[in-house]
């Protein structure tokens, strides 16, 4: 069902450049965590009189489900979250991402690599790192020139080639999170030279979502606290580009009753949306896990009206 009446109808003009975003995967429908994302960023946008952009993130298309993306827009629309201008589907947006790469070759900071997991592993492993379970392998740089020089990257394209960016030596990375407070991140220890096209020519979710923030003019990146960990990264990439910082802002993660991550079974199941009674009690779940008081807890509340509460309530957590 699709309210008639919604706050966030006719955004007034754009005046203090506060300009959000959610940019979920559609690789299903959202779930409880990713309607927790959507929520606090409409919720910070909507306090903050800025604008409130929805972004279809799918680059990377082998992991995409059909209809996903169809599902996520109706699913924001019964839950009263209205997104200002178009949707943007990154898979039109290649050219735009091909161009930043051109760029950072030009500054030679790309190189290509054609290792696989395997043939890192067994670098790692000569080397005596190992690399936990569950954790993402440093990469040893086994294909990094001396000196780094700038490629033809035309020259190999039907190649089967991954395009790696050259960190300089102690990339570390400081950065403000308006929840967290001062991080730091080590690339060069904790990442190593990363991917910003594979080897099957699909750009990585790093160089777009950059590239993308960037070209939207989004001033705020207020998503799930399990994309903290991306953020050095991208502030990096920002800089080699000549981008400004947004402003970041992480927000907790759905954890279960033992505290742990949900696990696929109850952290994936689709959120209920069928009417409004249900998109009512999706919203109120996650508004408790923002840490949201005070709002109408039984179902006599139109999701307009408890949307207006949420937002007044945002930011006197
Ligand atoms: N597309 C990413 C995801 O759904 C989120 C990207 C972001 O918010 O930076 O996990
Ligand atoms: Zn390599």
């Amino acid at each position: 069902m699709i309210l008639a009446v919604s706050i966030t109808q006719n955004p007034s003009p754009l005046s203090n450049g506060y300009c959000g975003r959610f940019a979920p995967s559609p690789t299903g429908p959202l779930h409880a965590g990713s309607l927790v994302a959507a929520l606090g960023s409409w919720l910070d946008a909507r306090k903050n009189g800025g604008q409130w952009l929805l972004r279809i993130e799918d680059v990377d298309s082998p992991r995409c489900a059909r209809g996903a993306d169809q599902d996520i827009l109706r699913q924001l629309l019964a839950c009263g979250l209205r997104w200002d201008g178009e949707v943007s589907w990154q898979s039109r947006h290649q050219e735009r991402y091909q161009a930043a790469l051109e760029t950072l070759n030009t500054l030679q900071c790309l190189y290509p690599c054609t290792c696989s997991r395997q043939t890192i592993a067994s670098a790692l492993a000569a080397q005596g790192t190992q690399t936990p379970r569950n954790q993402e392998q440093v990469y040893p740089a086994t294909c990094r020139p001396t000196p780094l020089q700038i490629n033809d990257l035309s020259a190999s394209l039907g190649q089967q080639v991954a395009w790696r960016l050259a960190l300089p030596h102690d990339c570390v990375v400081n950065f403000d999170d308006i929840r967290l407070g001062a991080q730091q991140q080590k690339l060069n220890t904790s990442v190593g030279d990363f991917v910003l096209r594979r080897s099957d020519g699909l750009f990585t979710y790093q160089l777009a979502v950059v590239v993308d923030d960037a070209e939207q003019g989004v001033s705020h990146v207020v998503r799930g606290e399990d994309l903290l960990s991306n953020t050095a990264r991208q502030i990096h990439l920002q800089e080699l580009l000549g981008y400004s910082r947004p402003q970041y802002l992480h927000l907790p993660l759905v954890l279960d009753e033992k505290g742990e991550k949900l696990s696929k079974q109850t952290w994936a199941t689709s959120i209920q949306t069928a009417d409004a009674k249900q998109a009512l009690k999706e919203l109120q779940r996650a508004a408790k896990h923002l840490g949201l008081s005070g709002l109408p807890d039984g179902q006599d509340t139109s999701i307009a009206e408890y949307l207006l509460a949420a937002t007044q309530s945002w930011g006197n957590r």
